[in-house]
């Protein structure tokens, strides 16, 4: 149940979705994977919408050279672990909310452990191989899978929904190799936001979602475009999921 207290917190967002709305979002229970740029914003903006549980799992410590775009640190968090340093400012933030900082890995053989029974994965990663770890766990628990990444001036964002849409592996089959790649905030601020937003309107049914199109977003020269996805026939994720329907 909603209390008086929260109903004064959240009343500007409860005029789109109600009570209801916002009682969905307290009983949710969100995972988000990664606690850097991407995951500054999304946590945030989870945080402060009154998701009920937010789980963060990330294996880093604060660097100074993350502090241009991670803006859930502060100097005074270099070298703190970052799920620590995040939950104590996510609590600052919404006490009600309820923070599970996992520092751990995600890899193929701890994943399915680490999502355990959220009902939603917030793709916040910094690497491909990751991100298909995450993509191939939300198929196999049938949970949406929201997927973003940046890279300099741009990004894109889309809403994975197992049986609805196609799967990160039909739109990146290959995971590039990892390495440090140039970034501005912003763009990760933008890109994070609105996996904050697809993750709201999934829980409460307040719109529709981005469920295969890919929004790309170009920084340099302010465009912000809208492309079909369609699943790839031979999918070996999405693909046995279609043919078991
Ligand atoms: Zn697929």
């Amino acid at each position: 149940m909603i209390s008086p207290e929260e109903c004064d917190r959240y009343e500007r967002q409860m005029r789109l979705f109600g009570r209801e709305g916002q009682e969905r979002l307290k009983a949710a229970k969100v995972l988000v994977a990664g606690a850097g740029g991407l995951g500054s914003a999304a946590c945030v903006y989870l945080a402060a919408a009154g998701i009920g549980t937010l789980r963060i799992v990330d294996e880093g410590a604060v660097e100074r050279s993350n502090l241009n775009r991670q803006f859930l640190y502060g100097d005074e968090d270099i070298g703190r672990a970052k799920v620590e340093a995040a939950a104590a400012r996510l609590e600052r933030l919404n006490p009600d909310v309820r923070i599970e900082g996992l520092r751990r890995t995600i890899a193929e053989d701890t994943v399915l452990d680490l999502v355990g029974d959220c009902g939603l994965i917030v793709d916040a990663m910094d690497n491909f191989a990751g991100r298909h770890v995450l993509n191939d766990a939300a198929w196999a628990k049938g949970i949406p899978f929201i997927h973003g990444a940046v890279e300099g001036f741009y990004g894109q964002v889309t809403t994975f929904v197992p049986g609805r849409t196609a799967c990160l592996r039909c739109l990146v089959p290959v995971a590039p190799p990892r390495r440090a790649f140039p970034v501005i905030g912003p763009l990760c601020g933008i890109v994070g936001s609105i996996e904050a937003a697809e993750t709201v309107k999934y829980f409460t049914g307040a719109s529709r979602l981005l469920e295969n199109m890919l929004l790309m977003l170009d920084g340099v020269d302010c465009v912000i475009e809208e492309v079909p996805l369609r699943p790839a026939p031979d999918c070996r994720v999405c693909g046995r999921e279609r043919t078991r329907r």
